[in-house]
């Protein structure tokens, strides 16, 4: 897939974007990130030739320097713009896998158990069917990964 776009969007697909090609891509440690993704940690990376081709993200000036945009409809996060290139949340790209972080970054407000997210135990699938069950009866309402003309589909 290394020639399909560089393309993604916001989960509920009313915001969706297209780079020409990807510049460094970092986890961020910051308690801005934190608070902004909802997460333990950013996930960033600069996109060139940046085009908004569904919609446009609201913004939020979350300091003197940066703005972060987001969905306004579902808010998922989507950029940081500080000025020069656009920087896009990996998570919202189609594929993700595409902008493999390679720093991290504002490490004095690493959560102290970032180190161990790895080792934590799995839960086997058999192990809960109640929560099996539940999964296996979602319906996503998510935009699929990938472009569409339309969105959302006229039957639902
Ligand atoms: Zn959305
Ligand atoms: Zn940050």
């Amino acid at each position: 897939m290394a020639d399909a776009p560089l393309a993604g969007g916001c989960q509920c697909g009313a915001v969706r974007f297209r780079a020409g090609s990807l510049g460094r891509a970092s986890i961020c440690h910051c308690r801005m990130c934190q608070k902004a993704f909802g997460g333990f940690f950013g996930t960033l990376v600069t996109a060139h030739d940046l085009e908004w081709t569904r919609g446009t993200p609201r913004h939020f000036q979350s300091s003197n320097k940066v703005r972060r945009g987001f969905c306004g409809d579902c808010g998922t996060p989507l950029s940081y713009d500080f000025g020069g290139p656009v920087e896009i949340a990996i998570g919202a790209f189609d594929d993700p896998a595409r902008a493999a972080p390679t720093i991290q970054v504002n490490l004095a407000d690493r959560i102290a158990f970032f180190e161990e997210l790895c080792t934590l135990p799995v839960r086997a699938a058999e192990s809960e069917p109640e929560a099996e069950a539940f999964k296996a009866a979602i319906v996503s309402y998510q935009h699929p990964d990938h472009d569409t003309a339309e969105w959302p589909p006229r039957q639902r």
